[in-house]
């Protein structure tokens, strides 16, 4: 104990006695890296540090250390803990990761800066119709279902060009790009690749994809978001 050596054999790479500071920072490392073995500038990944669960008191240190960008997957959540560190540093972004119900749409406008998660016609509408009533511009991701898993929420591959299409042409979205969460049990890589493939051919350059354990992999497909939790904050 009390020595900064990292434990190898862990799975997620976390050992709980360095700080989610110690821990940002090698994250930072190795996006960098990631980035580089990839012929791509650093600056084009940005890192999305996910508190959900967090309380203040574990974020505030790891915006004192410099990181800007944060996701969350609950707009309640969000609501409750983001005010206070945000009047503290103006700067701040604070992305929604995860799912909308339509009837949060309007606070999820309010609070929000991106939403990672359109992904059917009803919330799309929603999100159209709160931007321009309160005229703020979000950034916005279509959240593919890569794996077609039943529980998982996404749209289809094969529903993706025109779901993109009614967003973007029809209801004015500013559409940055696709996002997808692999299943579980399989390669990531394969999933990746198939959503650059899908962003390329609809003309998007946005790619929200990586997470604690596979951020690597998703910078070497393109990612420009890649979206890490419990390598930064530990374990939920
Ligand atoms: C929780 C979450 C993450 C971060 O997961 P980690 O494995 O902790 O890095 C990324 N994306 C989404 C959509 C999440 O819900």
């Amino acid at each position: 104990m009390g020595s900064k050596q990292r434990i190898e054999g862990n799975v997620t790479g976390v050992s709980y006695h360095e700080s989610a500071v110690d821990r940002l920072k090698r994250v930072n490392d190795e996006i960098s890296a990631a980035a580089k073995a990839a012929n791509r500038d650093a600056e084009s990944v940005q890192l999305i540090a996910v508190s959900k669960t967090f309380d203040a008191e574990a974020i505030r240190p790891v915006i004192e250390a410099g990181q800007r960008i944060f996701g969350e997957n609950r707009v309640q959540e969000a609501e409750r803990k983001w005010p206070p560190l945000r009047a503290a540093h103006p700067d701040l972004k604070l992305h929604l990761i995860g799912p909308l119900q339509s009837n949060k749409a309007k606070e999820a406008v309010a609070f929000f800066d991106a939403i990672h998660t359109i992904d059917r016609e009803k919330i799309a509408r929603a999100i159209a119709a709160e931007m321009a009533k309160q005229d703020r511009t979000l950034e916005l991701f279509v959240q593919v279902n890569t794996g077609e898993e039943p529980q998982k929420a996404g749209v289809m591959p094969r529903d993706a060009a025109a779901f993109v299409a009614l967003c973007r042409d029809e209801l004015k979205l500013p559409v940055k790009g696709l996002m997808c969460i692999p299943p579980v049990d399989e390669e990531p890589a394969v999933h990746f690749a198939f959503l650059a493939k899908l962003a390329r051919e609809l003309r998007l350059s946005g790619l929200s994809m990586g997470m604690s354990s596979d951020f690597e992999a998703a910078i070497a497909f393109g990612a420009t978001y890649v979206r890490v939790g419990s390598a930064i904050f530990g374990t939920r």
